[in-house]
């Protein structure tokens, strides 16, 4: 029975966000989080570019040490061969390989150095490259799928097919899609293909969760699995793209969807912390009304709905907050504080690890520990988060890399 899974592409859709941006420590943790969340697949960054280099690395040893459970790293390339020869070396087994397809982009993006044929062929070469090179499981983007017609689209994802692709991601790359477009063109483009799709939608109409919902299912229609691409907080390209937890929930708790399973293990316990990372992260604040995690999320406070919520919390919530990871009361420290980061000293930092219930073999090791965390704090400019500081003194080696960015 086909299901569908998440790729997670916070640290590469979202990073390559006009006016925002991760640290390659904060990268990292998104990464150790959606894998406790049990996604599918963390989009985790861009290989052919030299910054990434020692962050992915270092997160391809994390993965090989068992700390990111079953979740996949997987990078992006242009569709390329150039793009996937970079990123070869590195070690990386997973790749997405993006090309445009809309004869929109075809004539006012590459303005006639590839039409419709060469397109194709590009993306066979790249396919081919990355085969070779011992890529385990490579998707094909069509980017600008949505506007793609759909004859040619068919004819691209078989290429893609019959070249080695295991999957073809059908981007609404500018969001333009209905979810009853959405579902109709994906349900006839996996019918055609028989390759299980990717959707990847985008909120300029505010419908990016509906389409990718709707996406999936048509997928699923048509006998194939379906891979949810999405964002934690739905950050990305402009209006964003489809948020993560809003998919899951739609997919949990929505109505008609019981014949529509997840195969992901998810673990939405993560849920909160995930997102107010991200939003820490990133300086975005949550929104008050998002779904799931936002302020107002299971608040009541109009007469009926209050009274209503008292008497039996279903009257006015669909599910329950402590299904997130969100705690009835949360504490918070008051009065005298310590903190260790960017200019700390070793008692300070002895003390906040020992409130995590971490000790330090010897003096040496300790020693250690506070330079990273002063290069960490260096590294993020924000307070450094008891994850971050358990993480660091856990994986001393990785945080190493992860912090170097050799020009
Ligand atoms: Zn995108």
């Amino acid at each position: 029975m086909p299901k569908i899974h998440f790729i997670d592409v916070t640290n590469r859709d979202g990073v390559q966000t006009a006016r925002i941006s991760l640290a390659k420590l904060q990268k990292s943790l998104v990464n150790l989080y959606l894998a406790e969340m049990g996604v599918y697949q963390s989009e985790f960054g861009f290989p052919f570019l030299k910054h990434e280099y020692n962050y992915m690395r270092a997160n391809l040893e994390l993965a090989a040490l068992g700390a990111m459970g079953s979740m996949k790293l997987g990078g992006w390339c242009r569709a390329i061969t150039r793009d996937v020869e970079a990123a070869l070396p590195l070690g990386v087994k997973h790749l997405n390989l993006s090309i445009s397809t809309s004869d929109q982009m075809i004539t006012h993006k590459f303005q006639g150095k590839l039409d419709r044929s060469r397109v194709v062929q590009e993306m066979i070469e790249a396919v081919a490259c990355a085969r070779e090179g011992g890529i385990e499981t490579i998707g094909v983007n069509a980017e600008d799928a949505s506007r793609t017609d759909m004859g040619y689209l068919i004819e691209f994802a078989q290429a893609a097919r019959t070249a080695g692709a295991h999957r073809i991601r059908y981007c609404d790359t500018v969001g333009g899609d209905t979810p009853m477009t959405a579902y109709s063109r994906v349900k006839t483009l996996a019918q055609g293909v028989k390759l299980p799709v990717e959707l990847h939608c985008h909120g300029d109409l505010g419908m990016a969760v509906a389409n990718s919902v709707v996406g999936a299912l048509g997928a699923l229609d048509a006998g194939v699995d379906a891979y949810i691409n999405t964002t934690v907080n739905g950050i990305g390209e402009r209006a964003g793209q489809a948020d993560l937890l809003s998919c899951i929930l739609a997919i949990k708790f929505g109505a008609g969807m019981e014949s529509y399973p997840i195969g992901d293990p998810i673990n939405l316990k993560t849920a909160a912390k995930l997102a107010r990372y991200v939003s820490s992260a990133f300086g975005i604040p949550i929104p008050i009304n998002q779904a799931g995690v936002g302020a107002n999320a299971f608040a009541h406070e109009s007469g009926i709905h209050a009274d209503g919520a008292l008497k039996d919390r279903r009257n006015y919530e669909l599910y329950d907050y402590q299904l997130l990871g969100i705690a009835e009361e949360e504490i918070t420290d008051t009065g005298r504080v310590i903190t260790t980061g960017e200019y700390g000293g070793m008692a300070g930092l002895k003390y906040v690890y020992s409130r995590l219930g971490m000790t330090f073999s010897n003096d040496e090791t300790a020693q250690d520990i506070l330079e990273l965390v002063q290069y960490a704090n260096a590294h993020t400019q924000l307070p450094l988060t008891d994850d971050e500081l358990r993480f660091i003194a856990r994986y001393p080696e990785q945080v190493r890399k992860i912090l170097t960015i050799t020009p």
